[in-house]
């Protein structure tokens, strides 16, 4: 299936660029942002499901290793590892991983393999720049 990684291309190319991750992890599209995102940097991170640490670059990437139910359980794993089921009940923590599948899905949908992506708030784009011949 299509996922999104962490990866060093075109990192340090935006004003802000940061990245903590472990190249060639999974992250997620999803963040809960703090007060000041743009001055943090929290709003512009894809946080990765085994450093726990985020990135601002992320790629498409087809991994046919992995399908739907086996990136759903990383990402049980992950946000249960960040602690984010102590707060909420079985079904509400279920909905919430659903919900980082689903965005993941939506963004890998959205662009082809080998993309390059940024986020800023709800927003991912491709940091490609089309180029004229
Ligand atoms: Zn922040």
């Amino acid at each position: 299936m299509k996922v999104l990684i962490a990866t060093n291309e075109t990192q340090g190319d935006h004003p802000g660029d940061y990245t903590w991750t472990v190249e060639g992890e999974l992250v997620t599209p999803v963040t809960a942002e703090c007060c000041s995102p743009a001055t943090c940097g929290c709003g512009r991170g894809f946080p990765g499901l085994a450093s726990c640490r985020a990135t601002t670059t992320a790629m498409v990437v087809e991994r046919p290793d992995l399908d739907p139910d086996e990136v759903w359980e990383a990402l049980y794993d992950s946000l249960s590892r960040d602690g984010w089921a102590d707060h909420l009940d079985d079904t509400e923590f279920e909905a919430l991983v659903d919900e980082h599948l689903w965005c993941i899905e939506t963004v890998c949908s959205s662009f082809p393999v080998g993309t390059v992506v940024s986020r800023w708030g709800t927003k991912v784009y491709s940091r490609q720049v089309s180029a004229a011949a």
